[in-house]
């Protein structure tokens, strides 16, 4: 079902990583309802439509596939989410996105390193111009601000990165952008690392999720899951209870939804449609 590298991506189902990423970026910045949920999905990128949120997930999430490194890596990258160096032209790009284990759990504190060209194609082999490292938050999202990156000879246009949850191997792959000509002759290029990109008032607005070859452990094992940190430490979580839209839960809350109990992952305020059965990145099942 893979979109076949050096093609434009066919339109896909909807899937679990979709809705999450639209269920994570609603939680934090449209706290009010799933109408007008931001379009962030890369399910977005074929036609720039918002996917349409569905409490049916698939599990047919692959991980992100690994590209060269190419020749311009350099270790040691300053740790910082603006790699534009000072006085540095070209259009604004902002990328933003989450980073997904293999059950769908967002991962927080995952390490991501950033390089690539400046706007005129070159890579700066001597500083750290356009390099930087950040980690996810504890939500699993990151956000690089960078410029549209240059052309150089042989390549169309791309963004480096190195993603590496705590413990696991290095990914290390390239993010591409869509309607670019030289995405039909690169060899490199693959369709399944285009980005959605939108343009904003003369700048643009990328978004790209990534999933790691990270097993997330069924709630029985006595491994702690790398998503659960709280974001609160002072908030009581609730007694037990009906789960109900309208509800603020905290991390740890436990509620019944449907003769089920589960458990809170992450703090947040209960919407509708956000029934636990479909919110694996928000409750887990006990
Ligand atoms: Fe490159």
């Amino acid at each position: 079902m893979d979109d076949i590298p050096g093609t434009e991506p066919q339109p896909r189902l909807v899937s679990r990583k979709a809705v999450l990423h639209a269920a994570l970026a609603a939680g934090v910045a449209v706290p009010v309802a799933l109408v007008g949920v931001p379009a962030l999905a890369r399910t977005a990128a074929a036609t720039g439509t918002a996917p349409e949120l569905t409490p049916m997930c698939d599990d047919g999430d692959d991980p992100t596939p690994p590209q060269t490194e190419g020749p311009y890596f350099k270790p040691n990258s300053p740790q910082r989410t603006s790699i534009i160096p000072a006085g540095a032209t070209g259009i604004r790009l902002t990328v933003t996105g989450y980073v997904f284990g293999l059950s769908c759990l967002p991962l927080s504190n995952v390490l991501m390193d950033f390089w690539q060209a400046d706007a005129n194609g070159a890579y700066d082999n001597t500083t750290y111009r356009f390099r930087g490292h950040q980690f996810t938050n504890a939500q699993g999202a990151f956000t690089l601000t960078t410029i549209f990156p240059g052309l150089y000879p042989g390549r169309t246009r791309h963004i480096h990165v190195k993603v590496q949850a705590s413990g696991r191997p290095v990914l290390t792959t390239q993010l591409y952008f869509p309607n670019e000509p030289r995405n039909n002759t690169d060899p490199i290029f693959d369709s399944r690392l285009l980005m959605t990109v939108r343009d904003v008032s003369g700048a643009k607005q990328a978004s790209f999720d990534f999933v790691l070859n990270v097993p997330q452990v069924p709630p029985t094992s006595t491994t702690k899951p790398t998503s659960t940190t709280p974001t609160t430490t002072t908030t009581t979580p609730p007694g037990s209870g009906t789960w109900a839209a309208g509800t603020t839960y905290a991390a740890g809350a436990r509620v019944t939804y449907g003769g089920r109990g589960y458990v809170c992952l992450q703090g947040h305020t209960a919407q509708p449609g956000w029934e636990p059965p479909n919110t694996p990145a928000l409750w887990r099942a006990e």
